[in-house]
């Protein structure tokens, strides 16, 4: 598997997508901008105590924004913990020579410990189940364990005391952290602070009983709305995944602190032509827009092929050509979409066509578009796919 990883990237090396003349000339790419990235970094430093450091959550290609880069530009400002999903993620980043520590976050196979090793990766420990089978590899490993405080997703609950001891007293098991996962740190109903504030009391509550038993290591809780609502819980870090790349879940949403954070990411098409539809015509698959009257369309070189959800079809989203706002009709095809520019000036084949990001004084975010196709901005952003280049500027 490891082969097949550097075979991969010799060839990434080679195709012409990763040229940068290829880049600037694509029909559809991403553009990042570092100043931003840089920027919500430091507001997140501002935002977390001084104790407290960031950890850059890069997994699923660093939310769209293309990890290695992303993890690299970090590095150089001096972060030095990461977390990633899954194995191979991490080992990615070591083969592009990322420094620091780098958390797997989900489940590895424990017969892949040899590798956990050889990358220098830390794993998360599950359960008690789990970490008895990693041990049992007999392979010194970097862990942290994860503690199930009320989401029920991954973890130790936090009443298993014994069971978590032993995992310190593991022979091949090196803790370098312990922590837990809010599931309803966005919400601020009063059921569901109060079920968060139970969360975080179960883990300061375990925390106390270790450091009775002299354990103490690393903690974190919070992720982008943790800290945002939660701000000021004693921790060592903060896993900060969307915050991070300058948008929230949701354009709807409300925190408590609200950081003066930038998006990073913005997505661009170019017009493939322009043509004239008369009255009573129709567009595109299962002729879902019919013209009435005669309308002018241009269609656009990018589809949920790249990532851009066909449900926004049917005049739910929009794109901003030349500045102005024009809407998508019909159905969004896999590599195209239709917007009707009827009455637009001066837009020819060629011109760029922003679907998230700003075009003079218009503006399109993430989180706007999620919102509209019925999910939110995390998973909109790593969905954007491997088709579409990335320049960072
Ligand atoms: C993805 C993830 C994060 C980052 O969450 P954001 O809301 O994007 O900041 C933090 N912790 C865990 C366990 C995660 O899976």
């Amino acid at each position: 598997m490891l082969q097949a990883i550097e075979k991969e990237k010799v060839l990434e090396k080679e195709t012409i997508e990763n040229k940068n003349f290829i880049k600037n000339k694509s029909r559809a790419w991403i553009s990042i901008n570092k100043d931003n990235l840089l920027h919500n970094v430091e507001e997140i430093h501002t935002i977390m105590p001084d104790t407290c450091k960031l950890m850059a959550v890069v997994k699923a290609n660093a939310y769209g924004h293309g990890s290695i880069m992303i993890a690299s530009l970090l590095n150089k400002t001096g972060i030095r913990n990461f977390a990633v999903a899954t194995m191979q993620e991490g080992i990615e980043l070591r083969l592009n020579g990322i420094k620091g520590d780098i958390l797997v976050l989900g489940y590895t196979e424990p017969s892949l410990a040899e590798e956990l090793s050889q990358y220098g990766l830390t794993q998360t420990i599950v359960d008690y189940h789990y970490g008895r089978e990693l041990n049992s590899k007999g392979i010194p490993l970097k862990v942290q364990i994860k503690i199930d405080t009320g989401m029920h997703r991954l973890g130790f609950l936090a009443e298993e005391t014994e069971e978590i001891i032993s995992i310190f007293k593991a022979k091949n098991l090196k803790v370098t952290g312990i922590f837990t996962h809010l599931s309803t740190a966005d919400s601020l109903r009063e059921a569901d602070i109060t079920f968060t504030k139970g969360q975080i009391d179960r883990f300061y509550t375990l925390l106390a009983q270790l450091k009775l038993r002299k354990i103490q290591v690393p903690v974190h809780i919070q992720s982008t709305y943790g800290l945002l609502n939660y701000n000021g819980l004693n921790c060592d870090y903060a896993r900060i995944g969307i915050g991070m790349y300058g948008s929230l879940s949701s354009a709807q949403d409300k925190t408590i602190i609200q950081p003066d954070i930038r998006p990073v990411l913005s997505l661009h098409s170019r017009v493939a032509l322009i043509r004239n539809i008369t009255d009573g015509e129709s567009v595109g698959y299962g002729r879902a827009y019919c013209c009435d009257g005669n309308r002018t369309i241009a269609v656009i070189a990018i589809g949920y092929g790249d990532g851009y959800p066909r449900s926004l079809s049917d005049g739910k989203a929009e794109v901003i050509i030349k500045g102005v706002k024009v809407p998508i009709v019909g159905r969004i095809c896999m590599d195209q979409l239709i917007v009707d520019i009827t009455g637009a000036e001066g837009i020819h084949s060629g011109d760029i066509a922003t679907l998230i990001g700003k075009e003079e004084k218009e503006s399109i975010t993430a989180g706007e578009v999620s919102d509209k196709a019925g999910t939110i901005a995390n998973e909109l952003l790593c969905r954007l796919g491997n088709r579409l280049p990335r320049i960072y500027v």
